[in-house]
């Protein structure tokens, strides 16, 4: 049996898509601890559909301990608190010390308000399975007192951010409106309004212009009102305020606009260069070697010279570049730069309705939907989510409905 002892002690924070990804390539010539504060791994570009009533809220997670039970990885749910650097050793809110070699810092991202007033108080958040169920809970109670109080109000549902987690979350709110709930109560159903605000010219703009005025007019074939160059001022708890002096009506406002690096990573006392962790072009921690950064809280400089966008696959490939880094410090050889393969973008806006763009390749309706469902499942984890999420998906396409409307959150 081999040494543990003489394989280098790695720990590893946060188990999301880079700290999973490392922590497996690592287990083959490490003695690997990973960290987090759940016991469960979030698969966020499902999210939405857990607000919207689309799939059950734990089809979404997967537990850590199962994903590294065919390895020797150890996990320990927790949160750092303290670090030595001279001693390189951590310290975890559960008393817990971990010595390691080697530091790799994957603990993700945060909402950021960017300053506007009334954010946290009156918006609500999409970055937890506990915030999704929130969201749904709230808007099927508010769905139940439409259909008590019988009368002609509006009542709007505004979606803040015109990237794909906005835009996917307006089309779903809207199929959700159109189907499930018109079946239940067509009049109250008919008095909800979903708005889309984005702050920029246009929805998707990561996508090339084309792509991006497909998927408003999909959106807008939903019934959904997308505002375009509507910088939003303050929400407040009812309506939202714009820079150009226009009020939305909104009775649930949700937050997807801006994303930065995890809070936490400032108790580690690195650099951090705008909310990131200042890294080399070796995804080493400027002045620290032997602690590495990835995913949505590494501050990566792409070929562009802007940071690498806060996406998965970032995150994945460099989970697994971080992992033969490692390997090659722990054997004596040179690191070598990491280098982003992005293998394109993709969204959907609902039934039959997605975007995929890979470089020049575009495609649009039906196929695009396909390969859009198809990736997700491929890269969802567990064999009982996936199970799971099909039946759902199944259950939904076959009959219209979403079976997941529960209001769960109170006794
Ligand atoms: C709603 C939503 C939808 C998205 N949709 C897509 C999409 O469709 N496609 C795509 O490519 N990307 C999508 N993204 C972005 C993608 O999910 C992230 O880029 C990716 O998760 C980053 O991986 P990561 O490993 O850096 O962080 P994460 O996967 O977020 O993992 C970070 C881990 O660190 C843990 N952690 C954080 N703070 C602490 C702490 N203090 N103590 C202990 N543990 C901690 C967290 O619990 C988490 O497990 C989406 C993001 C969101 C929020």
């Amino acid at each position: 049996m081999q040494n543990t002892r003489q394989k280098p002690r790695v720990v590893i924070l946060g188990a999301g898509f880079g700290g999973l990804t490392a922590a497996k390539k690592l287990a083959d010539f490490a003695s690997v601890t990973v960290v987090d504060r759940h016991n469960f791994q979030t698969f966020l570009p499902l999210l939405y559909q857990v607000s919207t009533a689309g799939l059950a809220a734990d089809h979404v997670a997967h537990p850590i301990r199962g994903a590294l039970r065919k390895t020797d990885v150890q996990f320990q749910m927790g949160s750092p608190v303290s670090i030595d650097h001279d001693k390189k050793s951590l310290t975890l809110d559960n008393k817990q010390v971990l010595d390691f070699d080697y530091l790799v810092v994957a603990l993700g991202s945060a909402n950021t308000d960017f300053g506007i007033p009334g954010v946290v108080e009156h918006a609500l958040g999409m970055k937890s399975v506990h915030e999704a169920t929130t969201i749904r809970a709230k808007v099927m109670r508010s769905f139940e007192e439409l259909c008590s109080n019988q009368n002609d109000s509006v009542f709007s549902i505004s979606v803040i951010g015109g990237g794909p987690t906005g835009v996917e979350m307006a089309g779903a709110f809207a199929e959700l409106v159109r189907g499930p709930l018109k079946n239940d109560q067509a009049r109250a159903a008919e008095r909800i309004q979903i708005n889309l605000i984005e702050a920029g010219p246009r929805v998707l703009p990561m996508f090339s212009n084309k792509l991006s005025e497909h998927a408003k007019a999909d959106l807008e074939k939903l019934d959904v009102k997308v505002y375009t160059n509507t910088a939003v001022k303050e929400i407040k708890a009812d309506s939202i305020a714009t820079q150009d002096g226009k009020t939305i009506e909104s009775e649930i406002t949700i937050w997807a606009a801006g994303v930065r690096g995890e809070p936490a990573a400032s108790i580690l006392n690195l650099p951090i260069v705008n909310t990131r962790i200042d890294v080399e072009k070796t995804l080493q921690v400027k002045k620290y070697p032997h602690i590495f950064a990835i995913g949505d809280v590494a501050g990566f400089t792409g070929k562009d010279g802007r940071f690498l966008p806060m996406v998965a696959p970032v995150a994945m490939q460099q989970g697994r570049w971080v992992a033969k880094q490692i390997k090659r410090l722990s054997t004596q050889q040179e690191l070598k730069p990491f280098k982003y393969v992005d293998k394109g973008s993709m969204a959907t806006i609902g039934r039959h309705k997605a975007i995929v763009e890979v470089k020049k390749f575009r495609l649009v309706g039906i196929p695009a939907w396909f390969a859009w469902l198809f990736l997700h499942l491929f890269y969802l984890l567990g064999g009982r989510n996936k199970i799971g999420t099909i039946a759902d998906w199944t259950w939904n396409y076959v009959t219209f409905d979403r079976g997941n409307r529960h209001i769960m959150d109170s006794v």
